[in-house]
């Protein structure tokens, strides 16, 4: 069995975020599995430099350790370019040109099955001279999967059993970035990752992300979700409950 952690090097780790790390080593190094490090840094705009080894030191000074070189997302491009090839090829991709504001009003609008916030899919039923407009206005698309409403169940080890509608995710931003659920299937699957560990937060994008695999052809690791970290008041921990950091204790 392979386990992994996977942090974002966009901020110091929270507590939360090392237990997590904590239980998903403890998980995989009592079932004498390996366990990867990887670093999803494709965020450009809210990674910040440094920060990479910050989290490395303070999940070493926890006690956590892994198998092989850490990872980083950034030196993966190209598996990820792939990937959209391949949904190109089945066509699952398509071009959206919705702003923020736009996605929210027609999210707000629509009725059915898809999840509160949903993407509705205004841009899957664009007419081709409405396509050619929004090509020729010079805004770069994001790219969405065609995921029709798909339905995906799974059984998480920590929640038992869950399910979700998988709406019309993007897989890559407007400003050419990698979206996480793209790169988290692709690289799961790529490292031969069979038990995902992470905080329940993101519970709700497993759906997605099965489904992702499954339409890439992939292996679909298990899951299992921990709670999050709350402070007394009941809401996630936070600073203003006290010390959130390795530092701050
Ligand atoms: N990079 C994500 C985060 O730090 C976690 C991704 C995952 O474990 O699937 O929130």
């Amino acid at each position: 069995m392979i386990g992994r952690f996977a942090p974002s090097p966009t901020g110091v780790l929270h507590i939360g975020n090392l237990r997590t790390a904590l239980l998903a080593w403890l998980f995989a190094r009592s079932a004498g599995a390996r366990f990867l490090m990887r670093m999803e840094d494709l965020d450009v705009g809210r990674v910040r430099p440094g920060l990479d080894v910050a989290q490395l030191e303070d999940l070493a000074a926890v006690g956590v350790d892994w198998d092989g070189p850490v990872e980083y997302q950034s030196a993966r491009l190209s598996l990820y370019e792939a990937a959209l090839d391949r949904l190109r090829e089945e066509r699952l991709l398509y071009e959206c040109y919705c702003t923020r504001a736009e996605i929210h009003e027609a999210a707000s609008a629509a009725h059915g099955p898809l999840p509160e916030g949903a993407y509705p899919g205004t841009c899957l039923r664009l007419s081709a001279a409405e396509l050619a407009e929004k090509r020729a206005s010079g805004r770069p698309p994001a790219l969405r999967v065609r995921a029709g409403g798909a339905s995906v169940a799974f059984v998480d080890r920590l929640l038992g059993p869950l399910s979700g509608v998988v709406d019309d995710f993007v897989v890559r931003r407007g400003d050419g970035a990698f979206a996480y659920n793209l790169a988290v299937v692709v690289d799961d699957a790529g490292q031969g990752v069979e038990e995902v560990v992470r905080g329940s937060d993101l519970a709700d994008s497993t759906p997605r992300q099965l489904w992702l695999a499954r339409a890439l052809g992939l292996p679909e690791p298990s899951h299992a979700h921990v709670p999050l970290v709350l402070g007394p008041d009941g809401a996630r921990l936070a600073k203003r409950h006290g010390a959130v950091t390795l530092d701050d204790v």
